[in-house]
């Protein structure tokens, strides 16, 4: 018996038409495309013309598992991945204790075998503790699934060390991922540098504090010839670096967050911490040049930076509250109604693509497709159904989000992960 979805609309991902199509799911393939399949045994769910796109690929999460679990656990964040459509997610290793050893990769695996509504694959710090003082044991990591190497959370400071880290990485034929942050020009800022941090008087982290950082490690990877990820791009100039150096033939992928395509820091009024971030959300002009990017390929992909705090932690005052959003369940709906349907900026399927294609493509993982025999990783989503965020609803424990209250089209209705059913809303049988 398979599963049969019927009556829905497949995107091709090659000309963004869509397509009326019945597909059906058996073990963990696709194993038939076709206008009419006969029902036969099949658990069957309809559609009714909703769309199917392959599953969404998140390359930034933080599952706070293990030691933070009551911000969240593998269980909760995967549970909300599902809801938001993704099939697979990257999570970070800024946990307590830090991923940086062998065992805490098997963790993850084993834990989300048992608990977990998605893949999860672990990123393993570069120093460990993150502490930018010693390298991790980068080769017992990879033999332990690390998918690449990142002290996310913090910039790795020493730029001796970066290079060090790169040539490690380089051999093993793995990525480094950076958080660019540049520790003495981001200070105790906790917002971004400008007008509105003078207006509200709080200290600044300027854009350069990421740009110099993305410059450092650009060239180092051309000196190394690792492949190096850029995490959550927001200010203007680190875009125009990682420009300069895909120009320049260096091996440099980028990513960017729903948050910084879609809000600045004019939204901050200095007291709901529920808008504090880092990077920062920035101006306008940093915006546009984000989208800018994600339109000519300077960045590749989007990504959550998904990273849930209790309702406490972002109770606190704004200078002292913990930086971050949650993202996952929210991030399509968001996107597709903002950029594709308003802003007539981006396509469906260029959004698509941009959240399972490429990431799939750049980190070489299964998915980011859906075909005849291949992986069943795919999302349906209700492009008409139209709902106010609200984050009492999320399967995520964290409910800090700078989107509580916009209205967003788009949400899915059924997600299946290699084969299995892990998130519905239809009415099947
Ligand atoms: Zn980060």
């Amino acid at each position: 018996m398979g599963i049969l979805l019927k009556n829905g609309r497949l995107l091709d991902l090659e000309t963004g038409e869509l397509h009326s199509r019945d597909v059906l799911v058996e073990g963990d393939r696709i194993s038939r495309i076709g206008e009419d399949i006969d029902p036969a045994s099949h658990q069957v769910h309809e559609l009714n013309g909703n769309v199917i796109v392959p599953g969404f690929i998140d390359m930034h999460v933080h599952l706070r598992d293990p030691g933070l679990e009551y911000k969240e656990t593998i269980e909760t964040g995967t549970r909300s991945a599902a809801a938001g459509g993704f099939t697979t997610i990257a999570c970070m290793p800024n946990t307590k204790p830090i991923l940086d050893n062998p065992e805490l990769m098997r963790y993850i695996y084993d834990t989300t075998n048992k608990t977990g509504s998605c893949k999860v694959l672990p990123y393993a710090a570069i120093t460990r503790g993150e502490r930018g003082e010693e390298l991790t044991d980068m080769e017992a990591l990879k033999e332990a699934g690390a998918v690449g190497f990142t002290d996310d959370g913090v910039g790795v400071q020493s730029g001796g060390m970066m290079r060090s880290a790169m040539e490690r990485a380089k051999a093993l034929g793995l990525p480094i991922v950076i958080h660019a942050e540049d520790e003495s020009l981001s200070g105790k800022g906790c917002m971004n540098e400008g007008d509105v941090s003078k207006r509200l008087g709080l200290p600044g982290i300027p854009g350069v504090a990421e740009s110099v950082h993305v410059a450092r490690d650009a060239l180092l990877a051309e000196l190394t010839g690792v492949h190096l990820h850029v995490c959550h791009i927001s200010d203007a100039s680190a875009v125009d670096v990682v420009r300069w150096a895909k120009g320049r033939g260096i091996r440099i992928t980028a990513e960017v967050t729903p948050h910084h395509l879609l809000l600045t820091d004019e939204g901050i009024d200095g007291t709901d911490a529920n808008w504090k971030v880092n990077p920062p959300l920035r101006t306008e002009k940093d915006r546009l040049a984000c989208l800018e990017g994600l339109l000519d390929g300077t960045i590749d992909m989007i990504a959550t930076d998904h990273a849930p705090h209790s309702e406490e932690e972002k109770r606190r005052a704004f200078q002292v509250a913990p930086f971050g959003f949650v993202g996952l369940e929210t991030a399509f709906p968001l996107l597709y109604t903002e950029l594709v349907e308003k802003a007539k900026l981006l396509t469906l399927q260029q959004l698509v693509k941009k959240m399972a294609t490429a990431p799939a493509e750049v980190f070489n993982l299964p998915g980011g497709t859906v075909a005849e025999g291949g992986l069943a990783d795919l999302v349906v989503v209700n492009l008409e159904e139209e709902r106010v965020i609200d984050p009492a609803t999320f399967a995520s424990k964290g409910r800090n989000t700078p989107f509580a209250g916009w209205r967003a089209k788009g949400w899915p209705v059924l997600t299946i992960c290699d084969g299995k059913v892990t998130f519905d809303r239809t009415n099947s049988k």
